[in-house]
């Protein structure tokens, strides 16, 4: 069961030690703070509660436990975390009959599986006559065999009358079933008894991870076949949208430099090594997204961003800017020179060239500025108007006031007009949202079916929370046991709790006390919850007395009875008195009579109500 791994995880791994890797965090009482690695501040309001092994913002009101932090600071998914973490704790996951078939399991065979392909294309590509046609293509690219090697480039067969040749390989010699084929992105679905290929006639772009294992595949067709370029589907392995090609390449050299070139295709990733920039990836498949923006924001400061030149690539990097400035990270743009359509031709022309524009590159925001400001600077009285509403679009959306501040102040000043004016209008256009909102990841042009939308998480606004049922909250959180003893012998209702969060809490607790924690609440109530917990309780302290605590208990209860009393004595009241209204006195004769017998129950509530 992962309910049993995740606990045998929680208690070998101490939960400061693992935030401690992340954020540096100085004791505070009971509690640890540091800067929160999830929103910008200069004053910590990142808390950890060793006690309650929990963390939380204060500021930017995130929280959970040790998985959601790992979850979130790492960009994976619970799955992702669990198992990274039992990793790190010595934690078997495969022993229990359910993992077996869990992800990690299915991951890793795919993994062997790619490998094993990776190998069978790369043999196919030097070693077969059928090979010819991606050595051409690779002598026509200026790729010599030493080089390609280095990318593990191979070359998928057409396959034969049955398009399965991969398939035929790897259920015979390699051991494995056409079921993990298909998990693994490498074979369609099966029709009926037929099992193709997924890549065939195509040269073979092995894409993976750090420790150089691999994830998928991106393949190129030859000639004019369409799509140009395929990829392997999401799988347990491969995630378009946090995997980048070259990165096992690449990261010794961007740690070195602090910074990493990003380009837009397999081709320009390797022309850029071949050139000596080996500090160069692309994301594959999919526009630059946040997850691969964070993950290269780790090990880098500064984000290159080196696009075609024709005028999708101008998009895409504008749009790149967004992704990379809401991550926090710094973005420079690469313009390639003398008209080159993208980094492979200029290498493939003049090396050095494509060295010089790297280092050439100007922060994005720059470029962008000067891109709108164009005609502007120096025109007409209409010609700088136009220029003007341009810049305050591109102002609009850098994040950080100070470095809005310095642009907007430049471009003041290069279209001769007062800062405070441009300022106004800039002001204006923020609160009327022309700023872009910077979580959209736009669909790649060349490979349209591979383009992925985030999904913002749906927020629910905080409610608020009555004090005792905050109190209440805490204690269930804490002694989830307590709550369903409590549910039975005072009859408290979830209902009766006004606050969504603290009701969600209290119903959990008090149906499921033995399996309950943190992770059975929703992501919000996740959070919330963590904010519950690393407020200092003085009454609710570890050794605080039994008796306190039911005290505590009892006094929260009636507190919350009363106030769900009060709320019905309004609304029949309210009720009441629109029967009376309306001439309907019978209903409003029994409305009166429900009034009275609630309220001989509460007799001290009775004044709390309006009458009318
Ligand atoms: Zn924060």
């Amino acid at each position: 069961m992962a309910g049993d791994a995740v606990a045998e995880v929680k208690s070998r791994l101490d939960l400061i030690e693992v935030i401690g890797g992340y954020v540096t965090l100085h004791r505070a009482g009971r509690e640890l703070t540091g800067l929160c690695p999830f929103h910008a501040e200069k004053t910590p309001s990142f808390t950890v509660s060793p006690e309650r092994q929990v963390w939380y913002c204060h500021g930017c009101h995130e929280g959970g436990d040790l998985f959601k932090f790992i979850e979130q600071i790492e960009r994976i998914d619970f799955r992702q975390a669990l198992e990274m973490l039992a990793d790190r704790a010595g934690v078997e996951l495969e022993s229990g009959p359910r993992a077996a078939r869990g992800t990690g399991r299915r991951r890793r065979r795919s993994i062997e599986l790619n490998a094993k392909a990776q190998a069978y294309y790369q043999h196919v590509l030097w070693a077969t006559p059928a090979g010819e046609p991606g050595r051409a293509l690779l002598r026509d690219r200026h790729v010599d065999e030493a080089l390609a090697r280095q990318f593990g480039v191979g070359f998928a067969p057409a396959g034969g009358p049955g398009e399965d040749a991969l398939a035929r390989y790897l259920t015979g010699k390699g051991g494995a079933t056409v079921d993990e084929l298909v998990e693994a992105g490498l074979v369609h679905p099966q029709r009926g008894a037929r099992t193709r290929d997924r890549f065939r006639d195509r040269l073979v772009f092995p894409i993976r991870d750090e420790r150089a294992e691999v994830l998928g595949f991106g393949a190129r067709a030859l000639g004019e076949a369409k799509p140009k370029y395929l990829n392997s589907p999401d799988s347990a392995a491969y995630h378009k949208s946090s995997a980048i090609f070259g990165i096992d390449l690449a990261r010794t050299a961007i740690v070195r430099e602090h910074a990493t070139v990003i380009v837009e295709g397999y081709f320009d990733v390797i022309a850029a090594h071949a050139a000596g920039v080996q500090h160069t990836v692309a994301s594959s498949g999919t526009a630059l997204t946040r997850e691969q923006v964070h993950s290269l924001g780790r090990i880098a400061e500064t984000l290159i961003l080196c696009f075609d030149g024709d005028d999708a690539g101008r998009v895409a990097a504008t749009r790149a800017v967004d992704v990379i400035a809401a991550e926090g990270v710094q973005a420079r743009i690469c313009r390639l020179p003398g008209g080159a359509k993208d980094p492979d031709e200029l290498v493939r022309r003049d090396p050095p060239a494509f060295v010089q524009a790297v280092a050439d590159s100007a922060p994005a925001w720059q470029v962008l500025l000067d891109a709108a400001l164009g005609a502007g600077e120096g025109g007409s009285v209409d010609a700088r108007r136009a220029a003007a509403e341009r810049a305050v679009s591109v102002l609009a959306r850098i994040p950080e006031a100070t470095t809005r501040e310095l642009y907007l102040q430049q471009a003041a000043r290069r279209l001769d007009i007062g800062a405070r004016s441009l300022s106004t209008d800039l002001a204006r256009s923020m609160r009327d949202g022309v700023r872009r909102p910077a979580r959209i990841v736009v669909t790649a042009p060349a490979e349209p079916a591979a383009g992925a939308v985030e999904e913002p998480e749906p927020v629910e606004a905080d409610e608020p929370m009555p004090p005792w049922e905050a109190q209440l909250a805490r204690v269930v959180l804490i002694r989830p046991e307590l709550a369903a003893a409590l549910r039975t012998d005072s009859g408290l209702g979830p209902d009766e709790f006004t606050n969504p969060t603290a009701r969600r809490i209290y119903d959990a607790a008090s149906t499921d006390p033995a399996g309950f924690t943190l992770r059975r609440l929703g992501g919000g109530d996740q959070r919330r919850a963590a904010g519950l917990l690393v407020r200092e309780v003085p009454e609710f302290a570890d050794e605080a007395e039994p008796e306190a605590i039911k005290q505590l208990m009892a006094d929260c209860v009636r507190l919350i009875h009363e106030e769900a009393v009060r709320r019905a004595l309004v609304s029949i009241s309210a009720e009441m008195h629109r029967a009376r209204d309306e001439g309907r006195t019978e209903d409003a004769d029994a409305l009166a009579a429900k009034l009275s017998r609630l309220a001989a129950d509460a007799p001290h509530l009775r004044r709390t109500v309006a009458v009318r």
